[in-house]
């Protein structure tokens, strides 16, 4: 079948959560049976998320094939459970820097390059040639920003005009706001935005309507008469328990059937063992936690107040706890509190510490105060990336009397620097893709290791993004004094896992979170998660 695209639209307002429809519209199609792979499209001049902070932007996201991308790809592949590459992002970035280059190649000799019809044609040819070389049913495109914005208003021209000559149906993910003392549900902003998407030349299909609840008859009437299409064609789409419900929630309302009759598909029928795996993942999450023990879980980083910074780990505890059968309530703890209050009052009563990822000095010794209270408590903990790097200078510092013991990235002089910048990485001058990125693996050295204990198997895969690493010649000081290094990349050089003997802790050079799928939780979360279990 020749390849169909469906182009998902935000307008009013960022932050909507076109990142769930647009996978949930994946995993249906999905589910169908058809192959299908996302397109995200983000406005930014930057090449890719990887020099963003994530207070700007939330999380970066990586990729097995070492790209850094935007958080949406999380949602994309935690729905999917699929592995997706560099080519299914597309930023304002890489465009102009393509065209740049085939303009100095000659590509254009002649002719003056314009907006239209270069760019918009070469973002066509893109998005063919991808559909094309991964042989899928759909691409599912995802336009970041909202429409009317001047950064994407480009792409929305390549799209329609992509709809000249291929199948392409739009949908417009819109927003209801209510105002609390009049308690009606406003459509006005909704139909100004759809009519901004009108002058483009582009009359969507469907809109989706967001909102904290249930879209109104009234509302629903009235545009209905407004943006002409008919009422089943505007699909309500409210704040959910869980984000993992909205396929089911597009699929009652039969999103599923009207969509896959747009592009002239009547008799396909959905998988029932897919749609049966999914909803009973779907279920231990949300039906089950009404009745599910709670765990206490702490999440002690720098990004806090914004909580799309670590979506991911969010993400992973959820799944583990579904797979465990517990509901995690997480506690974010700003970790520059623990460097003025003491851990055991701002700690008090949680069964398990995280310490996520992170970059730059600010907040450090509060999360090692945290680390330091979690190993003398007893307290299970995990550490992800940063979170190693910092269990191992606690370590250093408090176990094995190293004063001082650092990373050279907070202080550049310390006499014990247990981390420090990576070989690969001396001498590099550019900040974008370089840091050791991507899926590597790492080999579990010892079966009796809790690392062994979650993953069963001695080799394994995670992905990684860094620029400093533990140094070897502390190794074996503090492996005298009871620090377990339980995994190190293949060749022995890396250390990639260290471990607490006396009570649950471990930390990670890689990043595992990046990989939990609700149908695949990761490993060392599940571990993580049983622990805080046994703990509560
Ligand atoms: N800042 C540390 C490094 O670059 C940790 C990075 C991270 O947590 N992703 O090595």
């Amino acid at each position: 079948m020749q390849a169909k695209f469906i182009v998902v639209l935000g307008s009013v307002m960022s932050g909507l959560g076109k990142g769930v429809v647009t996978s949930s519209i994946l995993k249906i199609l999905n589910m169908y049976g058809y192959k299908v792979l996302p397109i995200k499209f983000d406005g930014y001049l930057n090449y890719d998320c990887g020099t963003m902070n994530p207070y700007r932007h939330g999380e970066v996201f990586v990729l097995d094939d070492t790209s850094e991308v935007d958080m949406d790809f999380g949602t994309y592949e935690r729905f999917l459970n699929t592995n997706l590459t560099k080519d299914s992002s597309i930023t304002g970035g890489k465009l102009f820097s393509g065209i740049i280059d085939m303009e100095r190649t000659g590509e254009y000799l002649g002719e003056d390059v314009q907006i239209v019809p270069h760019l918009t044609g070469y973002i066509q040819k893109k998005l063919q040639d991808f559909a094309k070389r991964n042989k899928v049913d759909f691409v599912v495109i995802e336009v970041g920003g909202t429409v009317g914005d001047l950064e994407n208003g480009y792409f929305i021209e390549a799209l329609r005009e992509l709809a000249l000559n291929s199948d392409v149906a739009f949908v417009d993910v819109t927003y209801l706001p209510k105002i609390a003392v009049v308690g009606e549900q406003k459509t006005k902003p909704a139909q100004f935005a759809f009519r901004t998407l009108m002058s483009t030349g582009i009359l969507p299909d469907f809109l989706v309507c967001r909102g904290a609840e249930n879209l109104s008859e009234n509302a629903r009437k009235k545009l209905s008469v407004q943006t002409s299409l008919p009422k089943e064609y505007i699909i309500d789409d409210p704040d959910m328990k869980s984000a993992y419900m909205v396929p089911e929630l597009l699929m009652k309302q039969n999103f599923d059937k009207l969509l896959l009759s747009k592009f002239g598909i009547h008799d396909r029928k959905i998988d029932a063992s897919k749609l049966g795996k999914w909803k009973k993942s779907v279920d231990k999450i949300v039906v089950g936690s009404e009745r599910m023990e709670r765990v206490r879980i702490a999440i002690v980083g720098k990004y806090v107040d914004l909580k799309d910074s670590y979506v991911s780990v969010r993400e992973a505890i959820i799944h583990a706890g579904a797979a465990l059968s517990v509901e995690p309530a997480i506690e974010w703890i700003e970790s520059e509190t623990l460097e003025k209050r003491s851990p055991s009052e701002v700690l008090a009563g949680v069964d398990g510490i995280i310490v996520p990822g992170g970059f730059g000095k600010r907040g450090i010794e509060g999360m090692i105060n945290a680390i330091r209270y979690a190993r003398e408590n007893k307290i299970p903990y995990l550490g992800l990336c940063l979170g190693m790097q910092l269990m191992s200078i606690e370590f250093a510092r408090n176990v094995c009397g190293l004063k001082g013991a650092n990373s050279t990235e907070f202080d550049p002089k310390t006499k014990y620097n247990v981390i420090d910048l990576m070989q690969s990485q001396v001498g590099l001058d550019k900040k974008g893709a370089t840091m050791r990125l991507g899926a590597w693996e790492m080999k579990i050295n010892d079966k009796g290791s809790i690392a062994y204990s979650a993953y069963r198997k001695s080799i394994v895969s995670e992905r990684h993004r860094h620029r400093y690493e533990f140094n070897n010649a502390f190794r074996k000081p503090l492996e005298r004094n009871g620090l377990v290094v339980s995994a190190t990349t293949r060749d022995g050089r890396l250390v990639e896992a260290v471990e607490w003997k006396d009570s649950f802790g471990i930390a990670t050079q890689a990043h595992p979170e990046l990989k939990s799928r609700i149908e695949a939780p990761a490993p060392l979360f599940v571990a993580f998660v049983d622990a805080c279990k046994r703990n509560a």
